[in-house]
């Protein structure tokens, strides 16, 4: 399995614009934070995780080529805007739809936002989405399995646990939460890899602190556990050190950041 972290800023991005970023070292390249999404490559089969506002210049900046299957986690503007720019993709495919996977209110987003590219006609030229509401187990072509859960974010989130059957890699994927409710503990447990929202140092309605997904990390006993949908007020080097220090197996995650799991000759945990 391998795994491309795109984007791991928060909903605004990472410096704010119009703002003095206070605490925030502007020349630490793994601060300059893009929407959260993830690229997750599993027994061949390319699944894009959201495709929020950066999703053009993320493809580019990651040599991004393919995309088979798109996993909506909620509508939420840093998650849904970038679906436009699938096009390329589906002309790649010859016209063919991609499947978009989401939930009740992802869907209603995206029928909102882009009616012009649900029913699309294959090679029309243009952007072509065709949507499908996530099961709790989806196999996908190849082998691969992504198993969903909800999570509380105003609005219902998907979770996502991805298996890789020929190498038993799994990865969790728990962004925008306040919180994990014990079936989606359950369902993450022991998992090689958990990507976990870790808003900010302080409280937050509808997300969790990084203390709070560092509680959420050591539970679900996640052999190696990374921070995403940061804000400025997380600094990578800062947090780094306190991380380092107070849970080892937790880290920042970074844009740009890759991770292969179960290959021969073992994980690596590079950091691209
Ligand atoms: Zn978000
Ligand atoms: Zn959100």
């Amino acid at each position: 399995m391998e795994i491309t972290v795109l984007g791991c800023g928060t909903s605004q991005g990472v410096p704010l614009v119009a703002h003095d970023n206070p605490g925030w070292d502007r020349g630490e390249p793994r601060n300059w934070r893009t929407r959260s999404s993830i690229h997750v490559v599993l027994e061949g089969h390319h699944v894009q995780v959201d495709c929020g506002p950066d999703f053009r210049s993320q493809c580019l900046s990651c040599g991004i080529r393919e995309v088979d299957t798109v996993i909506l986690t909620h509508g939420h503007a840093d998650h849904v805007l970038g679906m436009d720019d699938l096009r390329q993709f589906c002309t790649n495919r010859g016209g063919a739809a991609i499947p978009v996977y989401s939930t009740d209110e992802g869907l209603g987003r995206l029928q909102a936002i882009f009616p012009y590219a649900l029913g699309k006609p294959a090679s029309s030229g243009y952007v072509s989405l065709d949507p499908r509401l996530m099961p709790s187990e989806l196999a996908l072509p190849g082998g691969g399995i992504i198993r969903s859960t909800l999570l509380p974010h105003g609005v219902d989130v998907l979770g996502l646990v991805f298996e890789e059957p020929s190498t038993g890699a799994r990865l969790a994927y728990y962004t925008d939460c306040k919180r994990v409710p014990a079936a989606a503990r359950e369902l993450a447990m022991d998992v090689d890899v958990a990507i976990l929202d870790g808003l900010r140092p302080d409280w937050h309605p509808t997300h969790m602190t990084v203390a709070e997904a560092c509680e959420v990390a050591e539970a679900i006993r996640a052999r190696q556990a990374f921070l995403t949908h940061m804000t400025y007020q997380v600094d990578y080097g800062t947090y780094s050190r306190k991380l380092q220090a107070g849970h080892p197996r937790v880290a920042l995650a970074h844009d740009g950041l890759t991770l292969r799991l179960g290959g021969r000759g073992g994980d690596s945990l590079g950091r691209g």
